[in-house]
């Protein structure tokens, strides 16, 4: 493998349904710089069926280039389909890093391709950067449950490849026209043995937490399920949702899905404000870049109080119901 010949930064812009995974945004803001910096175009790679459409979008969030492959065969995800379609695109094309968000979805194709390409991965980056003198990435993911933070780069082969964290980067907007470019593919039923029978999708009404503006958070200090219901009180009134801790997911108060952290989702909201929750780095990991953080908790010196911007030394059970009759009057007012 000559290295020299690998050149360019590829995203992968997942996208179910025609819509686009907001990682993959997240990607293009991040692979912008990294594009930048290394004086390379950045490309994205959108695969799917009648999903052309969506080019645009990739090129107002940074994309120069957007390369489609649309094939009725691609229409849902498989493993066999698009892991054949973007390994034989690296090899003809020969991208030098190739960017995909560790979503379910990413998780299980970005192996497949690595292995395929005889390359390196590493999974689910918290933080990307070029090496000034050696012009390779360097890859950041949280190791041995976040007590190390591991900086890995790939010397020898190409492309270097790494799966990135939702939430963790921000989208940028630019006045961008990608060029878009159709590839034609060849796949057959024997290209991909997976058959997708049905896509199910879960029935409950899961609110995604990465996406909202205001959060309620509650921690072992809740104190139990029942009291679960003034924090959701709290997130109505004031248009939020709940969220958690992981004390709170695994005492079974809320589904997973709502945990922040390192082992749950990151977030980023306008207004973070933690119940009961002592503030353990596991925790703050995944909510210290919300813009303002405020802390109920009846500790003044848990470690959340010091990284709060508001800290309100109290009872939560008799913080909340104020807060809750201040959040409703003030709405009447409005
Ligand atoms: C590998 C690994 C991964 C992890 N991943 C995550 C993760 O993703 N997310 C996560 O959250 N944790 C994670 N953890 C767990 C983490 O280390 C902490 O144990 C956890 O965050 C503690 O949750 P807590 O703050 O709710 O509970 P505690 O640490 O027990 O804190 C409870 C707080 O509530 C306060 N309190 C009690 N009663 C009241 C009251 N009536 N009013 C006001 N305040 C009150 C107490 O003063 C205390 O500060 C992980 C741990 C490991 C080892």
């Amino acid at each position: 493998m000559n290295i020299a010949d690998y050149k360019g930064v590829w995203v992968f812009a997942e996208q179910r349904n025609g819509e686009l995974q907001k990682v993959s945004l997240e990607l293009l803001g991040e692979g912008r710089k990294i594009a930048d910096k290394l004086g390379v175009k950045l490309t994205a790679l959108l695969i799917g069926n009648n999903v052309k459409g969506l080019s645009d979008k990739l090129g107002v969030h940074g994309a120069d280039e957007v390369l489609v492959v649309e094939h009725e065969l691609l229409e849902n995800y498989t493993t066999d389909g698009y892991t054949k379609v973007i390994c034989d695109l690296a090899t003809e094309r020969k991208p030098e890093i190739l960017f995909i968000g560790a979503t379910f979805i990413g998780r299980d194709l970005g192996p497949r391709i690595a292995a395929r390409l005889s390359t390196g991965l590493t999974a689910d980056c918290t933080s990307l950067d070029i090496d000034e003198e050696g012009k390779y990435l360097l890859a950041t993911r949280p190791a041995f449950g976040g007590n190390l933070m591991a900086t890995i780069a790939c010397a020898d082969h190409r492309p270097q490849m790494a799966t990135v964290r939702p939430g963790v980067f921000s989208k940028v907007d630019s006045e961008n026209k990608a060029v878009v470019e159709e590839i034609k593919v060849n796949l057959t039923d024997a290209d991909v043995r997976t058959k997708v029978v049905k896509v199910v999708k879960e029935a409950k009404d899961i609110v995604d937490i990465s996406e909202a503006n205001i959060i309620v958070s509650g921690g072992r200090g809740v104190g139990n399920k029942e009291n679960f219901a003034l924090l959701k009180e709290l997130a109505d009134a004031l248009g939020g949702t709940v969220a958690g801790s992981r004390a709170a997911t695994e005492a079974g108060w809320l589904e997973a899905a709502y945990q922040v952290g390192q082992t749950g989702k990151t977030v980023k909201p306008t207004i973070y404000i933690a119940c009961g929750i002592s503030g353990a780095i596991q925790h703050t990991a995944g909510m210290q870049d919300s813009d303002m953080i405020i802390a109920i908790n009846k500790d003044a010196t848990a470690p959340i109080m010091k990284m709060a911007d508001y800290a309100i030394v109290g009872d939560l059970n008799k913080v909340i119901p104020e807060l809750i009759a201040k959040a409703k009057a003030r709405k009447e007012e409005a």
